[in-house]
């Protein structure tokens, strides 16, 4: 939030609705932000001359940047809303705008959607899981102390004033300046960034505080019928653990257990805890190791 606004508002949605209630905000002291997964407005009421012929498409489409292009204080954001964490007062954005998977947003952070790859971080905390290594096209991140390119990832930019932290769980990051390779930050990795300064931390570990913010945004997983092994497989992912099995046998098991029911409103203590009763399947959580069956 810069000085001059009161609040800051968050309209989901371009329709009929959405496109009003931003307008309606246009002499408001606030800051407004419209999200919405498609970057324009559909006129619904003439699909019906769209499906005959007698319109085109782009008549009764418009793009909603142009809607807002001269409203000051409205911008508009290219996402899909996953959830809401009310209390934290954070919305949660699924699907990078390039596609290229999940990014979240904490509290009081400001980010600028530059374009289909590239986004610019003014302010906050900015979490990144690109899915695996190596998977969808690279996003650039603009910071104060460079861009920020990811190769398929899991990382996350804080930037407060000229300072840039750049820490990373998986994978690692380039930092460009100019178009031009200036660091490469590997996993456990940490660096910070103020002016012409630059710290660096090694060895860091991939779970624990500093982690917990981006795990506490993840959309909640339904859990109804789906396999044993892959509710482990994110909560490791999401968490930054490892993961081990006591046997082979034991893992190819839990391909073929199914879990039932909802584990949400817990947190991740409880969901083990749940999940190792309704299993059999012991569950310890110990120094960032998730072990499987008897230790
Ligand atoms: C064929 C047709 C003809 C109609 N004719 C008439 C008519 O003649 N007169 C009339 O009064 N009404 C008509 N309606 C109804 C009218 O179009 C709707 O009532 C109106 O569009 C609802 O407005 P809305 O803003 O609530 O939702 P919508 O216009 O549906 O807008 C919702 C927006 O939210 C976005 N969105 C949804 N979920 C997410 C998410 N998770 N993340 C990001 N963005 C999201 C969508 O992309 C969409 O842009 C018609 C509807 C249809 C389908």
């Amino acid at each position: 939030m810069n000085g001059s606004a009161a609040h800051r508002v968050v309209v989901v949605g371009g329709g009929f609705a959405g496109v009003q209630a931003v307008r309606g905000l246009a002499d408001a002291p606030a800051e407004v932000t419209l999200v919405d997964r498609q970057n324009y407005t559909l006129f619904q009421p003439l699909v019906y001359q769209v499906a005959t012929g007698a319109l085109s498409p782009a008549e009764i489409a418009v793009p909603l940047r142009r809607i807002f292009r001269r409203q000051r204080n409205a911008r508009v954001v290219l996402a899909e809303v996953k959830g809401f964490d009310l209390d934290a007062r954070e919305v949660v954005l699924d699907d990078l705008p390039n596609g290229a998977g999940q990014m979240r947003l904490g509290y009081d952070t400001r980010l600028r959607f530059d374009g289909r790859d590239q986004v610019t971080l003014l302010q906050g905390s900015l979490y990144v899981d690109s899915g695996g290594l190596g998977i969808g096209p690279p996003l650039t991140i603009h910071t104060p102390a460079g861009e920020v390119r990811h190769i398929g990832t899991q990382f996350q930019i804080r930037v407060s004033g000229n300072a840039t932290d750049i820490r990373v769980r998986e994978g690692r990051v380039a930092l460009q300046r100019g178009g031009v390779v200036a660091r490469t930050i590997a996993a456990g990795d940490a660096l910070e960034v103020r002016g012409s300064e630059e710290r660096w931390q090694h060895g860091l570990p991939s779970f624990g505080a500093e982690w917990e913010w981006s795990a506490s945004l993840a959309p909640p997983l339904a859990i109804e019928d789906r396999p044993l092994a892959e509710f482990l497989a994110w909560m490791a992912r999401e968490h930054g653990w490892q993961l081990h099995f006591d046997d082979e046998a034991l893992q190819r098991q839990a391909q073929g257990i199914h879990l039932h029911g909802s584990l949400e409103g817990l947190d991740a203590d409880a969901m083990l805890e749940r999940v190792a009763l309704v299993t059999g399947v012991p569950l310890d959580l110990d120094e960032g190791v998730l072990w499987v069956g008897k230790r």
